[in-house]
């Protein structure tokens, strides 16, 4: 699953592709057209299909900001703003392209859901071969309860009192560290790979109960968590899950790991060990984490 440093590179790469675009048509794969009539709603949320594509022609696409995991497209029409707010799911991507097959690889082209076509002809397409993403359209940010829920951005001053004050909740004190800081009411847009980095880089232990942190130690795996994000910002995300940016490239960030995925820890190079933490499998180093 895409976390947030490749949610940010499809942003920046999408940004300078269509700022400025006016979206002159929208065209849904077979796929969205027979779940929305089986009463799925598969990618396009919450909307008919004939609804979304009326509210949306015509405007012009005026801003892409990310919000954790989510991008969020700013529209303007004669009747003001809308925002499509989009999760990429387990395996999304979006292209900007000429046609089709200019996006180049088999299995994103096969797997197209949604292409808007752009006043400049080019066309902004979204793909997803496992179609668990979305795409949903309101008025205000404040409209989405999923958005609401979320912590600040993790780079914003008073994200790091925010994650403490969290942790000190009755509902998390009997948890697992690593559960609550895979919730983005903890930390935003730290899903399961940067967790494992980010509890690896902290020395701390996965398996920790929240109750049995130190301040201290709460502060410092916080701190770890957003060097992490960073550093995956800085090398464009990881390859891991399919994830791929609007270029159609996967990021360089999973050379850099210290633990996922790995069989010996980078830092002491003893065995990882493998856990399965709140569904997601979790690796670490019980020399160097306590
Ligand atoms: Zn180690």
């Amino acid at each position: 699953m895409p976390e947030l440093p490749e949610v940010e590179h499809v942003r920046r790469g999408l940004e300078p592709k269509v700022i400025g675009e006016v979206i002159t048509g929208v065209t849904f794969s077979d796929k969205v057209h027979s779940g929305k009539e089986a009463g799925k709603e598969t990618i396009i949320k919450g909307i008919a299909l004939q609804s979304f594509r009326e509210q949306i022609i015509g405007s012009a696409i005026r801003a892409i900001d990310r919000r954790s995991k989510y991008l969020i497209f700013t529209l303007e029409n004669e009747f003001g703003e809308q925002l499509i707010i989009s999760h990429l799911g387990m395996s999304g991507a979006y292209f900007v392209v000429d046609t089709l097959d200019d996006i180049g690889i088999p299995n994103y082209i096969n797997h197209w859901h949604v292409e808007l076509e752009l006043q400049s002809g080019k066309k902004l397409i979204y793909s997803d071969i496992r179609r668990f993403g979305e795409m949903r359209l309101v008025r205000r940010l404040e409209e989405a309860a999923q958005i609401m829920a979320i912590a600040p951005e993790p780079f914003e001053a008073g994200a790091e009192d925010y994650f403490t004050a969290q942790l000190g909740l009755k509902k998390w004190q009997q948890k697992k560290i690593k559960e609550a800081v895979m919730n983005h009411s903890v930390i935003s847009g730290c899903g399961n790979i940067y967790a494992c980095e980010g509890l690896h880089a902290a020395g701390i232990n996965p398996h920790r109960l929240v109750q049995d942190m130190t301040p201290d130690e709460e502060r410092q795996l916080f701190k770890a968590l957003v060097a992490s994000l960073e550093e995956g910002i800085r090398f464009g995300g990881s390859s891991i899950s399919s994830y791929r940016n609007v270029e159609g490239k996967s990021g360089q960030m999973q050379t850099r790991f210290k633990i996922y995925g790995r069989q010996t820890c980078g830092t002491c190079g003893r065995e990882v060990e493998k856990a399965v933490i709140a569904g997601r499998n979790t690796h670490y180093c019980t020399h160097c984490q306590k």
